[in-house]
């Protein structure tokens, strides 16, 4: 089994992990309904990509609709 020939000093340890720190997420608004949504992502409140729309919400579907 392969084992460490020298040991990690904390300083060398430590640096390493410098670069392990998780940055925040960062929201820019939907230009269709100002809400804040991920960058490169269908808006989750309106459905709307790149100003058409995607998926159509829920509360647009008329449920009642017994044309089956
Ligand atoms: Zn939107």
């Amino acid at each position: 089994m392969a084992v460490p020939q020298n040991k990690i000093s904390k300083s060398r340890r430590n640096n390493r992990r410098s670069h392990h720190a998780l940055d925040g997420a960062n929201p820019n608004e939907c230009p269709s309904c100002g809400e804040l949504k991920r960058p490169h992502h269908i808006c989750p409140s309106c459905g709307h990509y790149a100003d058409r729309e995607v998926i159509a919400q829920a509360d647009e579907i008329d449920l009642d609709d017994d044309a089956a």
